[in-house]
């Protein structure tokens, strides 16, 4: 078989339970949900640390973000080191990166090992983006998640077919503050979307750093994310409930546009008659709180912010709405990749390819266990720094609380803490066990495990780490 076009389709927050394809109760997204159609929906996706250009870099790179250096927000990509696009570059294929790069501007942080590139300066606007294409700024009018996907078709249709492509085609949506296009703004309009389970999460039974975060529904949203004033005289209640109507449903439409224009892209491949040629991949940088436990963002460890949707249609796929639960991170795309495109991956490279997974076998020795740390410590939204391991049935969560002197990490520690959650009897991780005397050897197993993993993937422990 000859090399597959590889095209990388990724959005900025958008959670996998905002995808009609994993059972969501609040929208429908039929043109994405054709990509879990074809192929494989997986079920245990994780981020290795709920953040935008944390998770960019990983993908990018193959490594962890101690190795990559883009553990925060306030650090910017070295585009010196290696990364899955010079690889592929290389070995001949053509290159392209379309939209959201979020890992730095400037001649040391823009993309390399793309022959194309037209970028966002940052997060970019919802409206008429100034972009840097190839090192030149250029001003476009329209709907970025248009535009986006006119310049991505544009590249494909002009680049050279006879070698293989590997194109990242990156929308800034549906990143805060959510500004739907004209065509979608009613959408929802007369609608009453229904609350998550844990919207009036109390934070009790938890460890200090759910209740100290500062992404409420209620108290956190502002006036540029909601569009419009509050209303006067709601109680409490209703005013929570009034807020989560705004946030969602221009979150929902954000996510409606993407949902057409990949519909555009995907039609663009059949056109040509290359569906069959290429490997789509359709998936999201980290989860999102969608009114979870009453927030919005991501950053905790939590399932809705580790969770990451990752859809793939391999190449001539064999095996049609498939759905796959073992668990693989964003460090191990880069891997696949060059699986795909037969190049064995660098030994700085530190995932693992699950193509055996698409193919039907797991192997007997593929990981039960995932390592994730968060960095930022109290920076936006007051969330603790913390690092923690999960498997398919148990989470543990150590809350270090220290900036460590990452950049832009807030230098401010509180008291450490752990947690542990056994998802089996509560998915919702509602109920802290660390503590329980029933789970106690559990505990002290799962932390041999994170020593172990902190050991594989060579990061360091907190220095004063307690038991
Ligand atoms: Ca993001």
């Amino acid at each position: 078989m000859p090399r597959p076009n590889i095209l990388f389709i990724m959005t900025d927050d958008h959670a996998a339970h905002a995808m009609s394809c994993y059972g969501s109760r609040i929208n429908q997204t039929p043109n994405l949900d054709r990509i879990a159609q074809g192929g494989m929906l997986f079920n245990n996706c994780f981020c290795t640390n709920s953040l935008c250009e944390p998770s960019r870099a990983a993908i990018l790179t193959g490594t962890y973000n101690h190795i990559n250096e883009v553990t925060t927000i306030g650090a910017h990509i070295d585009n010196r080191q290696e990364n899955v696009a010079k690889i592929l570059q290389r070995n001949g294929y053509q290159t392209a990166i379309v939209g959201k790069w979020h890992l730095g501007q400037g001649p040391a942080h823009w993309p390399t090992g793309f022959d194309y590139w037209n970028i966002l300066q940052g997060q970019g606007p919802y409206f008429d983006p100034e972009m840097v294409c190839n090192g030149e700024k250029v001003q476009y009018e329209g709907y970025t998640t248009d535009l986006i996907t006119d310049l991505s078709l544009e590249w494909l249709k002009e680049r050279d077919k006879e070698k293989p492509f590997f194109m990242m085609y990156h929308h800034k949506a549906p990143h805060r503050p959510w500004d739907p296009d004209d065509k979608h703004v009613d959408m929802y309009e007369d609608i009453d979307i229904p609350t998550p389970d844990t919207f009036d999460d109390d934070y009790s039974n938890r460890a200090a750093a759910a209740g100290a975060a500062q992404m409420t529904v209620a108290e956190h949203l502002t006036e540029r994310d909601l569009k419009q004033p509050v209303p006067q005289g709601l109680t409490p209640a209703e005013e929570k409930h009034w807020k989560y109507q705004c946030y969602i449903k221009d979150y929902l439409r954000c996510v409606a546009s993407v949902d057409d224009n990949v519909g555009r892209v995907l039609d663009s491949l059949d056109d040509e008659g290359i569906a069959d040629d290429t490997l789509v991949i359709y998936t999201s940088d980290q989860g999102f709180f969608l009114g979870d436990h009453g927030w919005y963002d991501k950053r905790f460890m939590y399932e809705e912010s580790l969770r990451m949707p990752f859809i793939i249609r391999p190449p001539r796929s064999i095996a049609p709405e498939s759905v796959n639960n073992d668990i693989i991170t964003n460090v191990d795309f880069a891997a696949t990749f060059l699986d795909y495109a037969g190049i064995d991956q660098p030994d700085r490279f530190q995932g693992r390819s699950f193509r055996p997974l698409l193919e039907g076998s797991t192997p007997g020795d593929w990981p039960e266990i995932m390592y994730y740390r968060y960095w930022m410590h109290l920076a936006h939204h007051h969330v603790y720094a913390h690092y923690g391991v999960r498997t398919h049935r148990y989470k543990l969560i150590y809350y270090y609380a220290d900036a460590l002197g990452q950049p832009g990490a807030i230098d401010e520690s509180k008291p450490p803490e752990w947690e542990l959650f056994d998802l089996d009897e509560d998915p919702n991780e509602l109920n802290n066990v660390y503590h329980d005397p029933a789970y106690a050897d559990i505990a002290a197993e799962l932390r041999g495990e994170l020593r172990r993993l902190q050991e594989e993937v060579q990061d360091a422990p907190y220095p004063a780490e307690q038991p």
